[in-house]
């Protein structure tokens, strides 16, 4: 359950070896037990843990594989790997993974890929009664596209404690003057979401060691470090 999520996890990538990277490394623990959404609105005591963030079903992890999947495609194409699913009832609609760095788009998030191409198949900027599956917490700009969309629910897999919209930093659902309309389902297959985070970066501040190595710059000889 030790998610090394880096920092840079909201998709928005880093420069191998920068500074913020470097300062990444800190096992970042998710710090809440239950997400803020309960804990905003725990006016009374029976909403502190709303039935949709507990009731986790096969479905959600079919779905959730298959973001995971999309998240495979961005992380083969040197992004961060976070992947999205959009769905109307058993219908996937789009599918869209994170590539801001190739796209040279800062919006081009896994949710904002999945969201726009659910739109254009549908033919609608709002796209009610749809789900959208994302392996990654979504950050305030793919929470305010949801929101725009009219999606009902969003579920998601690993948290996000830099840049997460949804309880981790801020919770812009739990809004009601923002939000009418979306629920949210957060840690379906949380870990296995975050492993695939924390690999990636790891595999990535390793390569990074072994130029810096190659380059003769006093690295430490024994730079294979362990995974
Ligand atoms: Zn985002």
């Amino acid at each position: 359950m030790s998610i090394d999520v880096d920092p840079s996890a909201s998709q928005t990538d880093l420069p191998a070896g920068s500074p913020a990277q470097a300062a990444d490394q800190t096992g970042a623990q998710p710090p809440l037990a239950v997400p803020a959404t309960a804990a905003l609105n725990a006016s009374n005591a029976e909403a502190a843990v709303p039935a949709e963030l507990t009731n986790i079903s096969e479905r959600d992890l079919h779905f959730m594989g298959l973001a995971q999947a999309a998240a495979d495609e961005a992380r083969a194409a040197g992004e961060v790997p976070v992947g999205a699913v959009l769905v109307r009832g058993d219908e996937v609609i789009a599918t869209g993974f994170n590539h801001p760095i190739s796209g040279h788009d800062p919006s081009a998030h896994a949710e904002m890929a999945a969201l726009r191409a659910a739109a254009q198949k549908l033919g609608n900027y709002r796209l009610p009664g749809c789900e959208l599956y994302v392996t990654l917490e979504p950050c305030l700009m793919c929470a305010g596209a949801i929101m725009h969309a009219r999606i009902a629910r969003v579920v998601f897999g690993a948290r996000d404690p830099k840049t997460g919209a949804c309880g981790s930093v801020v919770d812009a659902f739990a809004n009601p003057q923002l939000n009418h309309h979306t629920t949210v389902t957060g840690g379906v297959l949380e870990d296995e979401c975050g492993d695939a985070l924390s690999s990636f970066f790891a595999d990535r501040r390793r390569a990074a060691r072994e130029r810096h190595a190659a380059a003769g710059r006093d690295g430490e000889p024994g730079a294979s470090e362990t995974l």
